[in-house]
């Protein structure tokens, strides 16, 4: 794997980032896959095979690995492993693929999460959290007949919640819906969802979906107390959405994401309006000043650093969500 490391990507990791970014690190939100398990066509006019896949080639454990010691060098990094989600995948590969992930990696801190498609049976799913070490589900909009308007069980339908409750499983949920977490349909449904199936701990992804201070602003507070959702920051790169976060959100349960692949690209998350997009960045389009992208994690750590700034740099606080936060809930202690 060749990381291609700029100046300046050294140059805002040493003058922003490598005093305080910590030397223990849980990124709770990152892919791994192998392009063989995803089905999709090329040319299939509605779900075509995603260009990134013969771009990047296999992510695994170890290329996750190249990548966190180049962009956070120095850093112990574990891992809540997410799959790639594609409709059209061969299911038992990358179950397989998951499993061994994990197996394979002479790292008990590391977890696995199972990719799940809403026609999957409770028996098939319970049946592979039989035969492997998994501890979570990831479902994604892209799976629904309606990726942009689809319900929380249009995902993941409740069977497979009482598999997931039964196991006490984490479910990584990336929200769907044009107004995200602000949508009542969305967070009434996390509020339901979270009292009748109380043993599953929820991962709202990319702080449940809000990319932009008018998602989170009057949102948040309806799922704050519910003790059973947690928060990864993965591919956020809005300081006001972190604000906002940090005031009303429990710390405790808040988590770094790198949401790697993604947060390996050059660009930035920026929102406007009532959306917000990927901006790939682009070289030479401002002659007023240095156009050069840096990675949409540098942005993301940059954004959350200027949050931390307002509380001082609060090394306990640092500490709970890059580190502890992650291993009370998946390992019940942040000892380790
Ligand atoms: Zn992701």
């Amino acid at each position: 794997m060749n990381i291609e490391y700029k100046e300046v990507d050294h140059r805002i990791w040493e003058e922003e980032l490598s005093w305080w970014v910590p030397n223990k690190i849980f990124d709770a939100h990152t892919h791994i896959f192998r392009p063989q398990d995803c089905l999709l066509k090329p040319d299939d006019p509605d779900n075509p095979r995603p260009k990134y896949l013969d771009e990047w080639g296999v992510i695994d454990v170890d290329v996750t690995r190249q990548w966190n010691e180049a962009l956070l060098p120095g850093r112990e990094v574990h891992y809540v492993l997410l799959p790639g989600v594609w409709r059209a995948t061969d299911w038992d590969s990358c179950v397989e693929f998951m499993a061994q992930s994990v197996a394979s990696e002479n790292d008990p801190l590391s977890v696995a999460a199972m990719p799940i498609h809403p026609s999957m049976t409770p028996e098939w799913v319970d049946e592979k959290l039989r035969q492997y070490r998994l501890a979570g589900m990831k479902p994604y909009r892209t799976m629904t007949d309606d990726p942009v308007d689809c319900r929380i069980t249009d995902m993941v339908p409740e069977p497979l919640l009482e598999v997931a409750d039964d196991w006490g499983l984490i479910i990584t949920m990336h929200m769907a819906k044009q107004r995200a977490l602000a949508d009542p349909e969305n967070w009434q449904d996390i509020q339901r969802l979270s009292a009748k199936y109380p043993h599953i701990r929820w991962i709202l992804a990319h702080c449940a979906r809000c990319f932009a201070p008018w998602a989170i602003r009057d949102s948040i507070e309806h799922i704050a107390d519910l003790p059973n959702v947690w928060i990864d920051i993965s591919a956020v790169c809005a300081s006001a959405v972190f604000d906002i976060l940090l005031e009303k959100f429990p710390t405790e349960r808040i988590m770094y994401g790198s949401d790697g692949l993604a947060g390996w690209d050059r660009g930035k998350y920026f929102w406007w309006g009532y959306t917000w997009d990927f901006m790939p960045g682009k070289e030479g389009g401002t002659p007023h000043a240095s156009s050069e992208p840096t990675f949409v994690l540098y942005e993301e750590l940059r954004s959350l650093g200027h949050t931390l700034r307002v509380y001082d740099w609060d090394q306990e606080l640092i500490q709970s969500i890059f580190w502890g936060n992650a291993m009370r809930l998946l390992h019940g202690s942040s000892d380790a």
